[in-house]
């Protein structure tokens, strides 16, 4: 009898990753901030105020990359996404907290796609293109795909496309009947093999790395965005000729750090700056707990608040799967910023 609100409860996961101490916090002998009694709870002693949080899933500080893309989910994602869903995946947390890691690994990951390449530092992207390619290969008799891919940076509300950096102008997010919210202008890119989507990768990450150089700060300040679009058609065993189609979308999202930014650094242009990141977070937020409040669900969810949400519509309130990997440190001195991130993990958990 319970099966609705048992889909419901499974629509959006969340999963904690805990980093390792750094060098210097090792070295510093820093005071940890997070204990973990088992089971996927987290204890936080917040200068004598204790909290403890509980989660289907927390990596701690030993989880591997592997352990990561076996263990948060994102397998059933992407299977969804084959079957024609829009899945999302995100990383929520404070700036090097993890997420940059979490999800596409470090920058180099790609780039010596030779012998000297460490596989085991790849992260969630890279290892999911090799995932999807598998699935999509078991398939292959029966089912014909088409993959399109793009790139994306939101910054300051501006939509830069990472796939064409020669673009100087800032890409228009708009709405359509049959597409729902899109980039208007935004290169999207046939993959017909895994070495395409390597090259997409490794394109966007170089060109988030140039844009970074020249701005502040800028991959701490700023969304990025990568979105496949998985087209199939599938034969119909009764009759050569017909075909049934589907369209799924596989997105994951690198958020801006969530960090309060300080009143002594935030003055005119960085306090606009960080105005919009906390905004389309604090949004992004709201959609999430709207989304989980039964009674709202039908009714008004704020996604035209934000471009971050807009583009995240359809996998949010759609049939697909959001998975949230929420990234924290141990460290003492981050334990208010951690403290922030758990709270929203649990409110987004609620749903
Ligand atoms: P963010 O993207 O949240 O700002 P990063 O992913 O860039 O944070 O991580 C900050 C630093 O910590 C990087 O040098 C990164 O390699 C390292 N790091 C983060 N998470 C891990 C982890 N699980 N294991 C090893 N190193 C990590
Ligand atoms: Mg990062």
């Amino acid at each position: 009898p319970d099966l609705e609100s048992e889909a419901e409860t499974d629509n959006i996961n969340v999963v904690i990753r805990v980093r390792p101490q750094n060098a210097q916090e090792l070295e510093r002998h820093d005071k940890q901030s997070i204990i973990f009694p088992g089971d996927g709870a987290l204890h936080i002693d917040n200068q004598g105020s204790n909290k403890t949080f509980t989660f289907n899933v927390t990596f701690e500080p030993e989880a591997q990359q592997d352990d990561v893309f076996d263990h948060s989910g994102i397998k059933k994602l992407i299977d969804m996404s084959i079957n024609g869903y829009s899945c999302t995946c995100f990383a929520f947390g404070q700036t090097g907290s993890g997420k940059t890691h979490t999800i596409t690994g470090p920058p180099d990951v790609l780039s010596g796609a030779n012998e000297k390449m460490d596989n085991s530092k790849m992260g969630l992207i890279p290892r999911s293109f090799r995932y999807l390619f598998q699935q999509l290969d078991r398939r292959k008799a029966t089912t014909t795909y088409t993959i399109h891919a793009s790139y994306l940076e939101i910054y300051n509300e501006q939509v830069i496309d990472l796939l064409n950096p020669g673009q100087r102008k800032h890409l228009s997010v708009r709405w359509s009947k049959t597409q729902g919210f899109y980039v208007e202008n935004l290169f999207v890119i046939e993959c017909e093999m895994l070495d395409d989507l390597q090259a997409i990768l490794e394109e966007g990450l170089r060109n988030r790395q140039t844009s970074s150089h020249s701005m502040n700060d800028f991959s701490s300040r700023s969304h990025s965005i990568l979105t496949l679009m998985i087209d199939s058609e599938i034969a119909d065993p009764d009759d050569p000729n017909l075909y049934i189609t589907k369209h799924g979308k596989l997105t994951f999202v690198d958020l801006a750090g969530s960090e309060k930014v300080k009143d002594t650094n935030a003055t005119g242009e960085s306090l606009v700056e960080s105005n919009n990141i906390n905004r389309s977070l604090l949004v992004l937020g709201n959609c999430i707990s709207a989304l989980g409040d039964s009674k709202k669900k039908l009714g008004h969810i704020p996604y035209r608040d934000s471009k971050l949400t807009k583009l995240l519509a359809d996998s949010l309130g759609g049939s697909g799967v959001t998975l949230m990997i929420a990234c924290v440190s141990t460290a003492s001195y981050n334990v208010s910023e951690t403290m922030n991130t758990l709270r929203y993990a649990n409110r987004a958990k609620k749903i």
